[in-house]
């Protein structure tokens, strides 16, 4: 049995030595065979210095170097396609996700044959409020709009077989959503409880803007019910309209709210191009067939 765990890095270098030694300690002797795939997504410091020192001890340490900064899909699905294992697992590099965990998260899948998936769920939030709200509602309209389940804070903290790894290397798509793409392929799942940790060194590389990208992105990639609101919607304003015309024929004083009402449907029909543009945007970018990735060195 050979265990790949898979490990995207921004700019981690105090982190590299720090996941490798804790790694090490607790897997020690619980497996017969395993590689740390560290993915470097272009970072600016001492990351890939830091995994070429331990590659130089040890063998299974291995790593792909962008040459600039992907994404973490991107180096996810990098790490994936290099992966040999029969099990396959994400961490993050900050030690937020621990390998006791993991160690957890093996057993259940070695030992329950029925499960495909273990997926770590963040029990505590280590976010404010604010974000926290947004992130509800993300999940509440992605689960509304789109026929998928996505299950509240399971995080990219998995392990998956062999079968699952080549069936999210057969999703071609540039525009990649982890989160989408885990719950298209559907498998049984087992969702396990996790406490996060804080972050070891360094600062998380999300911003709130680039959180909302992302969850856009991640929503149009799942649907197009955005597409048809307008032709609900246009269906209602046309009776509305045809009604407000009889109204106004008979009752000249109308006038204002039926300016008010041509003002509204013209702001909703910017909006609408405006969501139609995003779509042409997104599978222009997609027709381009573009690598979601480039490889400056391989370790
Ligand atoms: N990461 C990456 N590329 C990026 C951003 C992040 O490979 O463009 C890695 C990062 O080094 C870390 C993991 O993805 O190992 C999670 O990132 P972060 O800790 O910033 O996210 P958070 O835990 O705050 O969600
Ligand atoms: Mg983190």
């Amino acid at each position: 049995m050979k265990l790949s765990v898979i490990v995207p890095a921004y700019n981690e270098e105090k982190n590299i030595k720090i996941f490798y030694e804790e790694f090490i300690k607790i897997f020690d002797k619980k497996i017969a065979e395993y590689e740390i795939i560290f993915v470097d997504d272009g970072s600016l410091d001492g990351t890939l210095e830091e995994i070429k020192k331990l590659n130089k001890t040890d063998k299974n340490v291995k790593a792909i170097s962008f040459s600039r900064n992907f994404g973490k899909e991107a180096a996810m699905y990098a790490g994936l396609k290099e992966s040999k294992g029969d099990i396959i697992s994400f961490m993050d590099a900050d030690m937020q996700q621990r390998p006791e965990t993991l160690l957890e998260m093996m057993n259940i899948l070695l030992e329950n044959l029925q499960y495909d998936i273990v997926v770590a769920c963040q029990k505590n939030r280590r976010e404010g409020k604010v974000l926290s709200f947004f992130k509800n509602a993300f999940y509440k309209i992605i689960n509304l709009v789109t026929n998928m389940e996505f299950k509240q804070g399971a995080s990219d903290f998995r392990i998956i077989r062999r079968n699952v790894a080549d069936s999210i290397l057969e999703m071609k798509e540039y525009f990649r959503f982890s989160k989408g793409i885990f719950s298209w392929i559907g498998f049984n799942t087992y969702y396990m409880e996790y406490n996060a940790e804080k972050r070891a060194n360094g600062n998380t590389k999300w911003s709130f803007i680039k959180l909302l990208k992302y969850a856009f992105m991640g929503i149009m990639s799942f649907t197009i019910m955005p597409l048809k609101i307008p032709i609900f919607i246009g269906m209602l304003l046309f009776i509305l309209a045809i009604v407000m015309l009889v109204v106004s024929i008979n009752n000249p004083s109308t006038l204002n709210i039926l300016i008010t009402f041509c003002s509204t449907l013209f702001s909703l029909q910017f909006i609408f191009i405006g969501v139609i543009g995003e779509y042409l945007g997104l599978s222009y970018i997609e027709n381009k067939k573009r690598p979601d990735y480039i490889v400056k060195e391989r370790i």
